[in-house]
């Protein structure tokens, strides 16, 4: 039997050695709630205290901006919602490439959605002429989760500077929030928030070789979010944080191993199957992510027999994989229905090898020649 591939790591991590060892104890012999008295539970306590600090020492934040949530999807509604009912009837603006947790919110706050280019990248002219007197929150996601466009944050950011600016010298006293999902940049790219000018950071533990369903919220001094979420998840807590700083503390060399193997794909694949499409940006693209069109295929018949023969990928996005309609991220580029439905992604990870690239490359090419479009 040949060792399965997969190339979903965009959908889910596996949890690191290391962190599942920094986690158990706290599922059995440290089990008590961190917010009990007694001097056991007060360790917990210190335990969850320090997790916050590991993490806060990765953005260049302060402790007391570092929040826990259970999952992306949680802190991404939490943050927004927190935000928009403080200022009601104020608009909030996200790209239209966002995860769904962010645009199924556009509607319930007079959202409006930042238009994308051809490649997925933000139109910072077109989020120039959107940001009016309004807006409260500006949501650019840093890296997508299907088609791995890096948005240009410091860029979002220092516009956002200006149009503060502007509204001080005009005695607009509403504020102007810039928020960004993480998610699928925490193994790969720069987390620290003055770096990038965010107010808000949402990173997501589940990807990257963490727990499932947890989350870190950062939320700038000032804007005094207090989540009420009950007794904490002590071990995810706990994991989250370690794998962060796992994450963070290889992903010059991740991403450097990962860029190479990209570059691999990308070359296999458009020599063994001419007619490929490649989506989303070359240059400005997480280097775990290739995601392609093959015209007149259809993506479910290739995922299937993908799996037949041991390889696991994505159609579009895993939240689109079962749903009937073409993704909002292609879409918002400009990509067809028809060549929606006939794209793949492939999303490596840190159990990704050369031999993988080759083998779904192969795979991939005998698929599309025994079925000529
Ligand atoms: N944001 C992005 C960019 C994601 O990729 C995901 C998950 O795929 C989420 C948010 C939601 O994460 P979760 O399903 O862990 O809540």
């Amino acid at each position: 039997m040949t060792k399965p591939v997969y190339l979903d790591y965009a959908a889910a991590t596996p949890l690191d050695e290391r962190v599942l060892e920094e986690m158990r104890p706290y599922f059995s012999t440290t089990f008590y709630n961190p917010a009990a008295t007694y001097l056991a539970a007060q360790d917990v306590r210190k335990a969850v205290e320090a997790a916050r600090s590991r993490v806060a020492l990765l953005l260049g934040a302060r402790s007391s901006e570092v929040l826990f949530l259970p999952g992306a999807t949680a802190a991404n509604r939490y943050a927004i919602e927190a935000v928009m009912k403080r200022y009601a009837g104020k608009k909030l603006l996200a790209s239209a490439v966002e995860h769904p947790s962010i645009l199924r919110l556009l509607h319930e706050y007079n959202g409006c959605e930042i238009p994308v280019d051809t490649a997925g990248i933000l139109d910072i002219n077109a989020l120039r002429r959107l940001i009016d007197d309004e807006v409260v929150l500006v949501s650019v996601m840093y890296a997508n989760n299907e088609m791995g466009a890096i948005q240009p944050l410091p860029a979002v950011s220092g516009l956002l500077a200006e149009v503060r600016d502007q509204r001080r010298k005009a005695g607009n006293t509403l504020p102007l929030y810039f928020m960004t999902d993480a998610s699928q940049a925490a193994n790969y790219l720069d987390l620290h928030v003055s770096r990038l000018g965010v107010d808000l950071m949402v990173l997501n533990g589940g990807k990257v070789y963490g727990p499932k369903q947890t989350a870190v919220l950062y939320a700038r001094a000032g804007l005094d979010l207090h989540p009420h979420g009950g007794t904490e998840n002590v071990p995810g807590v706990i994991g989250c944080a370690a794998a962060l700083e796992l994450a963070q503390s290889n992903r010059q060399a991740e991403a450097e191993r990962l860029k190479v193997l990209q570059k691999l794909f990308l070359d296999l694949l458009m020599a063994k199957i001419p007619e490929v499409i490649i989506n989303g940006s070359l240059t400005h693209r997480v280097p775990n992510n290739v995601h392609i069109t093959i015209p007149g295929e259809d993506n479910e018949r290739l995922l299937m027999a993908l799996d037949e023969a041991g390889i696991m990928a994505a159609a579009g996005s895993a939240c689109m994989a079962s749903g009937e309609e073409p993704s909002h991220v292609l879409k918002a580029m400009g990509v067809s229905d028809a060549d929606a439905q006939a794209s793949l992604r492939f999303t490596m990870g840190r159990g990704t090898t050369e031999d993988d690239i080759r083998r779904t490359v192969d795979v991939l090419a005998g698929l599309v020649a025994q079925h000529p479009a």
